[in-house]
């Protein structure tokens, strides 16, 4: 789960080298490195810290050679050291290699290696992979075919971008579960593990799939298969604008993708619904929409925050196209015994579409022939290669992370996905119409949460000192909960459970105490009263409770100690707008703390193993 950059060409190989890794810092950030072919030998710098202490290395040295590679790492197989870090090289650094992913019979190929003489200098997986290309070059293979015997051998994950002292003058690069991502022009030929890394340089991607193979020059790009056929790729035109992969002011990432979601949400509602008809236009589901009118059952795949959208989902789906929906975790999925229904689909959602997790559940039903869709935010990701059809979120690249705008985006688009569903069976005209146009509402709402954000971080601050924290929500908002509770405890690491609000009292509520605050989420809906019994239940064991209502409910203000009201919604959409001030809270009580929440620890944006 690192951030892999190569780059051949005449520009200035650290700037350019630099900025695109720090791009990619949220991928990995537990060491750094590069290499750099100068005058025919591999020099390089690696630092066990951040991508700005490689930075400060590299400010003495002045670089005229290419090609290059540049490495954040997220450490799977030895410690975050500088010896582990990447680039990693063979015994005569002659070959450097930077690797995302794991490979899974390093220990085999160590041994073998070590037999016929090589030397290993790190504890990672990743160096076999240069002493395994350092054997085929030496018995006469070009770079790339020592790549693809190196492929032959190696098992497991991985986007791999190779250098080589022998053949200086290419960067050979290839793809099995882990995005690559190649492009070329005229400022040169560049290798990335996202596009937002090289968007600035290039606008046209190409993406590998797995057994891909790609050679990058000064002149241009060529894709060959295990078999040396040579692949007719398309190109794929990525428009994001730079700013958008920056943070235009904002002190972090996370504080900017949760400001801009009122227009993150518009961008994924733009051009899809069809007022006059009560229905939406989702064009990547064209080609299947004969088959979703027979789908008799859904079942939402997801992890971590998208598996939280996905239970939404469900309820969106179930309420509005009434068909039987259900929610799994990925990562669970393709471990059990689970019957197959004839008329059955399974939609994936992930904003990376990337997830290892979430493909593997891929792959199982991929086997079984069911119809899949994806739901995803990354253009040209795996997930939206593998699937049948999908929806883009098209909320722009989320660099937290701990996600947010793609979190409402995912439920802006099953709002839509439910509609579409919905009026192929009986949702009429008038409860489509009414359905679109209050989701159109939303950005505006959304704006004015966003107007409270100095409130909510004065509420923050009185809460960071606390060591634990429960958020319960009912019905819509149970789900928002566990998302409340994920965001607090991925980025100020205070210990955070996320309830239903009525399954208190079945064990959790033996917790509260006046240390265990709670964060109720009691809005004017069909489960207020409900709630307010539930808040009763902590208040009674003297646990200090926020409340987060709806305006004009002054009422529910007594029932805590602190209260953030949020405009009236319809419930369905309410996590829509519920789900702000969760994040603003925890990103407000995160940075009270100290700690930087574009970075949390142990954490990785894009989860690529399993
Ligand atoms: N498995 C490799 C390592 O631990 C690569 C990890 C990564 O993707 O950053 O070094």
């Amino acid at each position: 789960m690192c951030g892999i950059i190569g780059y051949i060409g005449p520009k200035d190989n650290l700037e350019l080298g630099m900025n695109s890794l720090k791009r990619l810092e949220y991928r990995g950030y537990d060491s750094a490195g590069m290499a750099i072919i100068e005058e025919g030998k591999i020099s390089s710098e690696r630092v066990a810290g951040k991508v700005n202490e490689l930075r400060e290395k590299l400010k003495e040295r002045d670089s005229e050679g290419t090609p290059c590679l540049f490495h954040s790492r997220w450490a799977t197989h030895g410690k975050p050291t500088k010896e582990n870090a990447h680039p990693q090289f063979d015994c005569k650094r002659e070959v450097a290699v930077v690797h995302n992913g794991i490979i899974e019979n390093h220990k085999e190929l160590k041994e073998m290696l070590e037999k016929e003489g090589h030397e290993f200098s790190s504890e990672t997986d990743t160096e076999t992979i240069a002493h395994l290309v350092e054997k085929f070059q030496g018995e006469g293979s070009s770079l790339e075919d020592a790549v693809r015997k190196t492929m032959e051998l190696i098992r497991g994950a991985y986007g791999i971008a190779v250098i080589s002292t022998k053949d200086p003058e290419k960067i050979v690069a290839a793809r099995m579960s882990s995005p690559v991502i190649v492009s070329s022009n005229k400022e040169g030929g560049f290798v990335a593990s996202d596009p937002a890394a090289i968007v600035e340089h290039s606008s046209k991607m190409i993406f590998l799939e797995d057994g891909e193979l790609a050679v990058i020059k000064r002149g241009g790009v060529e894709v060959t298969d295990m078999a040396k056929r040579k692949k007719e790729k398309e190109e794929v035109r990525i428009d994001w604008d730079i700013k958008e992969a920056q943070k235009s002011g904002y002190p972090h990432f996370m504080i900017k993708e949760i400001m801009e979601q009122p227009e993150t949400i518009e961008n994924t509602l733009r051009g899809r619904i069809i007022k006059e008809d009560g229905d939406v236009k989702l064009g990547g589901l064209e080609q299947v929409r004969e088959e979703l009118k027979g789908v008799e059952k859904l079942t939402l795949l997801a992890c971590g925050t998208s598996y939280y959208a996905s239970m939404i989902g469900k309820f969106l789906i179930e309420e509005i196209a009434g068909i039987p929906t259900e929610v799994d975790l990925a990562s669970e999925f393709r471990y059990r015994k689970r019957p197959y229904g004839r008329r059955e689909a399974f939609a994936f959602i992930s904003q990376s579409g990337e997830t290892a997790d979430t493909l593997k559940a891929l792959e199982e039903v991929n086997n079984k022939g069911a119809l899949s869709l994806g739901i995803v935010n990354v253009v040209g990701s795996s997930i939206s290669r593998y699937t049948d059809a999908g929806i883009y979120n098209h909320a722009g690249p989320e660099i937290g992370v701990a996600s947010t705008k793609a979190f409402t985006s995912q439920l802006a688009v099953l709002t839509l996905f439910s509609v579409f569903l919905g009026r192929q069976r009986n949702l009429s005209l008038n409860e489509g119409r009414e359905i679109l146009e209050k989701l159109e509402s939303l950005p505006s709402k959304v704006r004015e949460v966003l107007e409270k954000k100095d409130e909510i971080k004065e509420v923050a601050k009185k809460y960071g000192e606390y060591e634990n924290f429960l958020f319960m929500g009912r019905r819509y908002n149970f789900p928002t909960a566990l998302e409340g509770a994920l965001k607090l405890k991925e980025i100020s690491y205070i210990h955070a459970e996320g309830y239903s609000a009525a399954e208190m009292k079945h064990g959790a509520i033996a917790l509260i105490d006046e240390s265990f605050p709670a964060f109720a989420i009691a809005l004017s809906d069909s489960m207020r009263e409900k709630m307010v019994s539930n808040i009763e239940e902590i208040r009674a064991r003297s646990g200090p409770v926020i409340i987060l209502g709806t305006e004009g409910d002054e009422g529910i203000k007594e029932y805590g100690e602190d209260s953030i009201l949020i405009p009236e919604v319809t419930e369905p959409l309410s996590p829509l707008l519920s789900v702000v001030p969760l994040q603003l809270f925890a990103y407000y009580v995160a940075v009270s703390k100290g700690f930087d929440p574009d970075k949390p620890r142990n954490l990785s944006k894009v989860v690529t193993v399993e």
